[in-house]
């Protein structure tokens, strides 16, 4: 049998001594062995500190997405992919589960490779929010900055997803520059160790950026001990060994960062006027049976408390149990299965466990015993589901039975259904379900304090329903109090979480010197011509024109008034006008003030600048009068290239100047501009 060995240190290590074998859930074939791990951990920590971190530093946030993106296209590939399959059907998950966790995780850094792309700069350092002006004159300013902490990512990660457990967390630290090290839960590890296996030898990313330790907790001890303030903690489990970590020296003395993704008992709640004929209760009905049968219900988002309104708690009970008792409890391989075992036979008698002690205060309204394959050696379960006898007993709200087990409750009123709901103490996820918005509004506000993510559901996105149970590159995963204190994901928001935001004062052309990005105040470069006649690679930030003037007048006003069809009183009606506590007369549209700029601004021949694409931060601070002598300054702001593709984005700070010195509108013009022959893909 094969024994899972550790990436540490740019090598594999082989364990020498016997350790735990590992079983299929479905059959209890031995599948590999977890053995003491034959290299010293905290290794790990140096490596990624060492190598890892410094060469993924080097690397723009654009070059790290590309490197996300490949991993992703390789680990897709139908071929890679199926060897992925095949260790995941051990893992007791069916195809469809194994989708959720294979083609899921490739997804995330799919995801956040691309959302990279469009939202950080081509750049190692990103800036977070506006300058701040610290004096009258714009002499002395600030920025925050994020930058790459010098450390590393430790990830304590969960049996129940392998693969999209660990890409969710290594993507986003990738994308900061942050290298990562797995230890994955000993019950699925083959399939995390296989995944890293391909990751590494792919030579796709840089050596370091990625280890796995396949170590016992008891090991862990000189990898957590050697942790520094650079390092963090990314662990998801349940809330005992959360609470274990957040007492441990590194964190209370070194710390270190610690973010908890726990264990949590998520909600769906029927809004009151839903009643059983509706779309909006199918919606609810389905979501909750699968989420009570997806991965066998071993989700940390899966709906385990089953809110609904008190007058259809019979028909609600009579619905769940007759889509319960037509799932296909079976072999994971076999296609006709709809739902495998539980990951282990030790989870299947957790799961038992708190099921008993539910119990105490529900009654089984579906609970039949397993079907044939549980009395072989696999360890299945048939969904449980129950009813609460007493809804406000603790053991409904604290007890998380991590399987194919829901407890279905009535509520009387919103209020009631928002407290109820709260009772969890904290959780991931709450769904809501209804087509009456004040009421799903009011509820989703109710419990928004205790939630990370609240789906609401109704006939009209019925269609485009991502699901209560997916969590979302690019929402937040995470939720407060029991649920863990953590979040992770929620696209840059996770990529910035592994970053350092630092306040840099100085002068402007400090600033700007320190970001690669002009900031108002600071030096620029009149240029003799014309920047839009430079290409991408000749252009500088603070690379600057200022245009002629041009006098607005009365009459231009009026005939772009005609022309466009606005005729908003402040532009055509001098009396009104005059009446405006704002205006105090006649003035020019703001669009026209902006086509008057282009007008002054455009380098009319073809040439490198090949499309404006937008325009961001639009401003217009002062009116414009009829009268009015204004002339542009405009300034490279920003430089991105895109790697490969002949051109890069363009801002250019544009300000609009009155005859007095007074800015009448601030804008970034955004464009596109041509590389020079032969560079980055441009024509020769
Ligand atoms: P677990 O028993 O808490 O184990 C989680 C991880 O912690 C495993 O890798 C485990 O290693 C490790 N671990 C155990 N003791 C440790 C210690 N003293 N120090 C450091 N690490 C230690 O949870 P699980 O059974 O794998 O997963 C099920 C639980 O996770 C459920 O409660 C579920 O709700 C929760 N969960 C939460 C999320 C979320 O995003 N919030 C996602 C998935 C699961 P070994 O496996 O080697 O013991």
């Amino acid at each position: 049998m094969r024994r899972l060995e550790s990436y540490v240190a740019g090598g594999w290590h082989r364990p020498t001594t016997n350790g735990r074998t590992l079983l299929d859930a479905a059959n209890n074939e031995p599948v590999a062995e977890l053995c003491p791990i034959a290299v010293d951990p905290g290794a790990a920590v140096a490596h990624g500190r060492d190598v890892g971190g410094p060469a993924l530093r080097e690397l723009t946030f654009h070059q790290r997405a590309t490197m996300l993106r490949n991993v992703a296209k390789m680990l897709l590939d139908d071929d890679t992919k199926e060897q992925l399959y095949e260790l995941s059907y051990c893992t007791g998950a069916t195809r469809s589960d194994s989708w959720i966790d294979i083609d899921g995780g490739a997804g995330v850094l799919m995801s956040y490779a691309s959302k990279a792309r469009r939202e950080l700069p081509n750049s190692t350092v990103a800036i977070d929010g506006a300058v701040e002006a610290l004096s009258r004159d714009d002499s002395f300013s600030a920025v925050h900055v994020l930058t790459s902490r010098k450390g590393v990512e430790v990830q304590i990660n969960a049996f129940n997803f392998p693969v999209w457990g660990m890409l969710k967390k290594f993507a986003p630290a990738f994308l900061a520059g942050v290298p990562s090290i797995v230890k994955p839960a000993a019950a699925t590890a083959y399939l995390a160790e296989a995944t890293v296996r391909l990751v590494v030898e792919s030579g796709l990313i840089p050596e370091g950026a990625l280890q796995i330790v396949c170590a016992s907790p008891a090991e862990l001890s000189t990898l957590l001990d050697s942790l520094t303030g650079q390092d963090s903690i990314a662990f998801t489990g349940s809330a005992a060994i959360g609470a274990t970590l957040r007492s441990h020296q590194a964190v209370t003395e070194a710390a270190v960062r610690l973010n908890v993704e726990a264990d949590s008992l998520n909600a769906a709640v029927l809004a009151p006027s839903a009643d059983p004929d509706s779309a909006e209760f199918d919606l609810y009905a389905a979501e909750t049976v699968k989420e009570m049968t997806v991965k066998a219900g071993q989700k940390c988002t899966a709906i385990r408390r089953v809110l609904v309104p008190q007058q259809h708690l019979d028909a609600t009970a009579q619905a769940l149990v007759a889509a319960l008792e037509n799932v296909v409890v079976g072999d994971p391989r076999n296609p006709s299965s709809d739902m495998g075992p539980l990951v282990s036979l030790a989870q299947r008698s957790d799961v038992e466990a708190s099921v008993a002690a539910l119990r105490e205060a529900t009654v089984p309204l579906l609970d039949n015993s397993a079907p044939s394959e549980s009395s072989g050696v696999g360890a299945f379960m048939a969904p449980k589901l129950l009813q609460a006898t007493d809804r406000w007993a603790e053991t409904i709200h604290t007890v998380e039975a991590f399987g194919p087990v829901a407890t279905l409750m009535p509520y009387s009123s919103i209020s009631e259904a928002i407290e109820l709901t709260a009772a969890g103490s904290g959780s991931l996820v709450a769904s809501i379900y209804g087509a009456d918005s004040d009421e799903t509004g009011e509820l989703a506000l109710g419990i928004a304090s205790h939630h990370g993510r609240v789906l609401i559901a109704d006939s009209t996105m019925a269609a485009a329903n991502t699901g209560h149970g997916s969590p979302l590159p690019t929402l937040v995963h995470g939720g407060p109090g029991r649920a863990g204190g953590g979040q992770e994901m929620g696209g840059m928001r996770g990529v910035f979480s592994h970053m350092q935001r630092t306040a840099v004062q100085g002068s402007p052309s400090t600033l700007t010197a320190v970001t690669g990005e002009h900031i108002t105040g600071s030096q620029t470069r009149q240029h003799k011509g014309h920047p839009f006649k430079l290409t991408f690679d000749e252009l500088e930030v603070g690379d600057s024109i200022t245009t002629e003037s041009r006098t607005v007048t009365t009459a231009d006003v009026a005939a772009f008034a005609e022309s466009t069809g606005d005729k908003f009183y402040a532009h055509t009606d001098e009396a009104a006008a005059a009446r405006s506590p704002i205006f105090g007369g006649i003035v020019a549209h703001g669009y026209l003030v902006l086509s008057f700029a282009a007008g002054l601004f455009v380098w009319p021949d073809e040439g490198p600048v090949l499309a404006n694409y937008g325009i961001d931060r639009l401003r217009f601070a002062k009116p414009t009068y009829p009268g009015d002598v204004i002339h542009v300054v405009l300034t490279c702001k920003r430089k991105t290239q895109l790697d490969g593709r002949g051109y890069g984005e363009v801002a250019w700070d544009t300000q609009v100047i009155n005859q007095h010195g007074e800015i009448n509108a601030a804008y970034d013009v955004l464009t596109m501009v041509a590389n020079s022959p032969g560079r980055n893909g441009a024509p020769q």
